[in-house]
C-alpha cells in the first residue's frame, strides 16, 4: 500500500507548482512539462504516493503539449470523475490510490489502440525506469 500524506507534508515534498496541479487541479503550461519529450522505458507513478500509473509503452506524441498515453497501467490505479468546470465537460484523471488530481482522458485517439488520450501533467508524475520497476 503506497504512503498517505498530509497536507502539510504534502507542502514540503512537493514544489508549489506540483502542489497546485495535484492537490489544486491546477494544469501545467502545454510543452512545458519535464516528460513531454521523455522515452525511456518504464512505469510513470503519481508524484504524491509513488503507485504505478502509466507505463511507457502506452505513451504516444499527441501533439497536445501534455504527456499522453492510451492506457493506465492496472484498470483500477486510476479514477474517472465527470469535470463540468471551466465552461467545458471533460472527464477528470485521479489518482485512485490517494485522489490526486494527474490530468484529463479525451476520446479522440483514434489511431490509438483504444481511441482514448490521457492527457497528464508531467509535474504529477514521476518515473521508475524498466530496469527498477516492478513486474
Ligand atoms: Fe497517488
Amino acid at each position: 500500500m503506497a504512503k498517505q500524506y498530509t497536507d502539510e507534508e504534502l507542502k514540503k515534498k512537493l514544489t508549489p507548482e506540483q502542489y497546485h496541479i495535484l492537490r489544486e487541479k491546477g494544469t501545467e503550461q502545454p510543452f512545458t512539462g519535464k516528460f513531454l519529450n521523455h522515452h525511456e522505458n518504464g512505469m510513470y507513478t503519481c508524484a504524491v504516493c509513488g503507485a504505478e500509473l502509466f507505463s511507457s509503452d502506452t505513451k504516444f506524441e499527441s501533439g497536445s503539449g501534455w504527456p499522453s498515453f492510451y492506457e493506465v497501467a492496472k484498470s483500477d490505479a486510476a479514477r474517472l470523475i465527470e469535470d463540468k468546470s471551466g465552461g467545458m465537460h471533460r472527464v477528470e484523471v485521479q489518482c485512485a490510490n490517494c485522489g490526486s488530481h494527474l490530468g484529463h482522458v479525451f476520446n479522440d485517439a483514434p489511431d490509438q489502440p483504444t481511441g482514448m488520450r490521457f492527457c497528464i501533467n508531467s509535474a504529477a508524475l514521476g518515473f521508475d525506469p524498466k530496469d527498477k520497476a516492478k513486474k
